[in-house]
């Protein structure tokens, strides 16, 4: 999960890391009452949950309250990069001498999570790394280790950070920086720009935070930040129903069992000429409560034509799926779709054997991926 920039800053003041002052604004006026109490000059920036904002006309210095609320006026509303400004984060501007880039993320090949820094902060990183590599210090932190401080100071040296007040201030926010990321199980904690004040204070200017969705169970204060209303309502009900589900843009409706599955049965109704209308994952099990849900969240879908279950019987058998997609299908009405399903695995035989047997004229069995999908494809042109 992705936090706007106003949490992620939120969680870094909490963990120790400087940030600027704010208030978050939805409309023209609260932005300029905002601006009012913050004493302005202050900075609008559109909340988004896609980076590039500043480019995007998204950042915008504001001198007085006045040209807050104009700001305001001119950034809400606003698309940036398919994403639209609801929400405006109103900050006490900042004078800005140098701006520094570091993030912690994992490194997935080293099993280790990773720190970058560099003192060419402010622009891309990716740009960064590609021209002038040797300016991005990058240094990984053994997990059973834990975080030592002759680490930051590595970082620290390796991009020449030589002001004695800077390298300390920059010391302690690397070590914050890791708590916050260990603590909050993120994937990502990224500030860009960490600016150097004309005074020599250093500050967080920018936050990108993602937090595993996988540890939001132990994090309720940070799940709750989930901003419901931007979600794809789609999605949303999925999520609600703890279906694994991706919308896509065909009228194939997709069920797998494994995201693995799910993933090569998209690929091959592409490959067939066919248009996905989605990727959803069943997981393990096969049983009814299970795939009504999944059943829910596709037809909820208007463009879905027919349905394609790819279900290879591993550990869960062929016969317990066909029985919990009938069960299924006792509970809601399918009528109106054409369901193919392809079982092959475990118990395969005897699962078609009771989808043949079980009178229903909409259900097409069928013994191999490519001809189920095939199958599908053709009864979602003929609806
Ligand atoms: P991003 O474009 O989405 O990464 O948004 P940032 O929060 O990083 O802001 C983009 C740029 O706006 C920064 O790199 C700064 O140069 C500038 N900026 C943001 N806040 C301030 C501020 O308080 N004062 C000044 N002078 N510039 C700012
Ligand atoms: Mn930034």
């Amino acid at each position: 999960m992705d936090l706007y920039e106003y949490q992620g800053k939120e969680l870094f003041r909490r963990f120790g890391i400087p940030v600027s002052e704010g208030r978050l604004a939805t409309t023209p006026e609260e932005a300029r009452a905002a601006a009012e109490e913050l004493d302005a000059p202050v900075v609008v920036k559109a909340q988004v949950l896609t980076g590039g904002r500043g480019k995007a006309g998204g950042v915008k210095l504001a001198a007085t309250p006045e040209e807050a609320e104009a700001r305001a006026q001119d950034i809400l509303g606003l698309d940036i990069n398919g994403h639209v400004v609801r929400k405006l984060w109103i900050e006490r501007a900042s004078d800005i001498a140098k701006e520094y880039y570091l993030s912690v993320t994992f490194d997935r090949g080293e099993k280790k999570s990773l720190f970058m820094l560099t003192t060419q902060g402010g622009v891309d990183i990716e740009q960064v790394a590609e021209e002038s590599p040797d300016a991005l210090a990058r240094l990984h932190v053994d997990p059973l280790e834990g975080y030592q401080p002759w680490q930051a100071r590595r970082l620290i040296y390796a991009v020449g950070i030589d002001d004695l007040s800077e390298q300390k201030q920059v010391l302690a926010i690397v070590g914050k920086l890791y708590r916050a990321f260990v603590e909050c199980d993120a994937m990502l904690c990224e500030i860009n720009p960490l600016i150097v004040t004309p005074d020599g204070e250093v500050r967080a200017l920018d936050s990108k935070f993602t937090v595993d969705d996988n540890a939001l169970y132990r994090h309720a204060d940070v799940a709750e930040m989930r901003d419901v209303a931007a979600a794809d309502p789609l999605e949303a009900f999925a999520r609600e129903k703890g279906v694994t589900y991706v919308k896509l843009d065909g009228d194939v409706g997709i069920l797998g069992n494994g995201a693995g599955l799910s993933m090569s049965t998209v690929d091959v109704v592409a490959h067939v000429g066919g248009r996905p209308a989605n990727f959803c994952d069943l997981g393990g099990g096969g049983d009814a409560e299970g795939v009504v849900d999944a059943l829910e969240v596709i037809t909820r879908d208007e463009a879905v034509r027919s349905i394609f279950f790819n279900i290879f019987g591993g550990i869960t058998r062929c016969d317990v799926v066909a029985r919990g997609i009938l069960q299924a299908l006792e509970r809601l009405d399918m009528s109106g779709y054409p369901i193919v399903v392809r079982l092959d695995g475990t118990n395969a035989d005897e699962g078609r054997e009771i989808l043949a047997h079980a009178g229903r004229p909409n259900i097409y069995p069928e013994a191999t991926m490519l001809d189920g999908a095939r199958r599908a494809v053709e009864l979602a042109q003929a609806a």
